[in-house]
């Protein structure tokens, strides 16, 4: 069988490539292996799908190399996506910090991203595992076959053999093994002689070291506002070239360590053997009132101080780990130092909840061998790779689907 273009994996990325690359007349082939078409969409953003985030920049994204992602999202902007939901007649809302998501249900989503490939005669099929996909070879060739001699691939699936003239790998990272998930991706790119940054999980629950699991597992549940920050170890902070940025999001206590929206985001920037820090009550100065008195200048004191401000059980549990401490005689200097531990509580995590739990997978093909207006391999040509197999990585909050959405208008534009 022979098509134009071959879309590996229909998740958000496969599918908004597919139909791009039929609206310009090319006849396209999207293969999934699983029984059906979308499925990180329909579980996405609570069965809502933040199908974008209205403040979307280059920054908002990890990358070795964080100029990349900077074309691709300046052609293809969260307007552009919410034009085709407004067209779709998909009702939407804001719910915070420029995240967008459906009123209804993320199956609205798929069920566009499907009527856009219908219309496009996008020849799509699930149930097919690609097994590899080779360079074409004259005896590839059949005889009278349209287009034959400018095959350039044969794409090997459980269903026989497609040759094409272009290939797109949107075939996801490795995360959710559960939902499809298989380095698929990650092995082609190799073969083809691209460097992966290594894939690790990213917006995932942090796991207590054994020491601090004692200390506060038995508060799960346990949620309040804090300004979290990655310190990543030396060797990492000089990888990332920069600062890692802080997040004010809520922190939620697990019977295993720390979720949470703050916590997902430093999450993807924590290596293993980093610290993260957490700002417990961001903006307030807790014990000036006991600092603008001599006298009741005590554990009690803070407290009362304490649980205005956190969840009583946090604040009791933090009183009650420092009980035996008596800091420098309640001088003002040993109250400072008090406030300044409240606003840098840090933990070394002994590790994540893995590639299980993870939304995303942090690395992917090395950007630095693609063609950022396009998507194109720079060693191959007619070989492109879209959406989380890259390397590129978005923060919590829409824009992981906004860089899927964004780098395949770039290669539907192209393949
Ligand atoms: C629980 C959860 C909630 C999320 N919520 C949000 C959110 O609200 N907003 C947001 O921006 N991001 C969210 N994300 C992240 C977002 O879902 C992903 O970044 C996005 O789906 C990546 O799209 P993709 O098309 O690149 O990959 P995927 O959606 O992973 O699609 C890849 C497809 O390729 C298929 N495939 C793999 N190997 C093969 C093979 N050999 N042959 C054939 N097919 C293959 C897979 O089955 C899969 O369908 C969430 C992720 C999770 C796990």
């Amino acid at each position: 069988m022979q098509y134009d273009v071959v879309v590996l994996g229909a998740g958000a990325a496969g599918m908004m490539c597919a139909f791009e690359a039929g609206k310009r007349g090319r006849r396209v082939l999207l293969l999934e292996h699983g029984e059906r078409v979308g499925r990180k969409i329909l579980i996405s953003g609570g069965g809502r799908c933040n199908f974008t985030n209205v403040r979307t920049k280059a920054e908002n994204f990890l990358s070795e190399n964080p100029h990349f992602a900077k074309s691709a999202l300046a052609r293809f902007t969260p307007r552009d996506f919410i034009a085709l939901v407004e067209k779709h007649r998909i009702k939407y809302h804001e719910k915070t910090l420029g995240q967008l998501f459906c009123d209804d249900s993320a199956k609205q989503i798929v069920a566009m991203l499907e009527r856009e490939c219908a219309e496009a005669s996008v020849d799509t099929r699930c149930g097919v595992t690609v097994r590899s996909v080779r360079r074409a070879q004259a005896s590839d060739a059949s005889p009278g076959a349209p287009d034959a001699s400018q095959a350039r691939f044969v794409v090997e699936t459980s269903a026989g053999n497609f040759a094409c003239a272009s290939v797109v790998v949107a075939a996801g990272g490795l995360s959710i093994p559960a939902m499809g998930a298989t380095g698929f991706g990650y092995d082609l790119a190799r073969e083809f002689g691209h460097t992966i940054v290594e894939p690790r999980a990213g917006l995932v629950p942090l796991v207590f070291s054994v020491a601090d699991r004692e200390h506060w597992c038995d508060l799960a549940g346990v949620a309040f506002e804090v300004v979290a920050r990655a310190q990543a170890t030396v060797e990492a902070a000089a990888k990332a070239r920069g600062k890692a940025p802080v997040f004010r999001e809520a922190l939620l206590v697990t019977h295993r360590g720390v979720s949470g929206p703050a916590v997902l985001q430093v999450s993807s920037y924590w290596r293993p053997g980093g610290e993260v820090s957490f700002d417990m009550v961001p903006g307030v100065e807790v014990f000036q009132p006991l600092l603008a008195r001599a006298s009741g200048r005590d554990w009690s004191s803070a407290y009362a101080a304490l649980r205005t401000v956190l969840p009583t059980r946090m604040a009791e549990r933090w009183v009650r780990l420092r009980a035996n401490e008596n800091p420098g005689d309640w001088t003002n200097a040993g109250i400072a130092r008090l406030e300044s531990e409240l606003h840098a509580w840090t933990l070394r995590p002994d590790g994540s909840e893995g590639f299980a739990k993870a939304e995303v997978t942090v690395g992917g093909v090395d950007t630095r061998e693609l063609d950022a207006r396009t998507m194109e391999s720079q060693r191959v040509a007619g070989l492109y790779f879209i959406g989380e197999v890259v390397d590129v990585t978005g923060w919590l909050g829409g824009y992981n689907f906004q860089w899927a959405w964004a780098s395949a208008a770039a290669a539907g534009a192209a393949a």
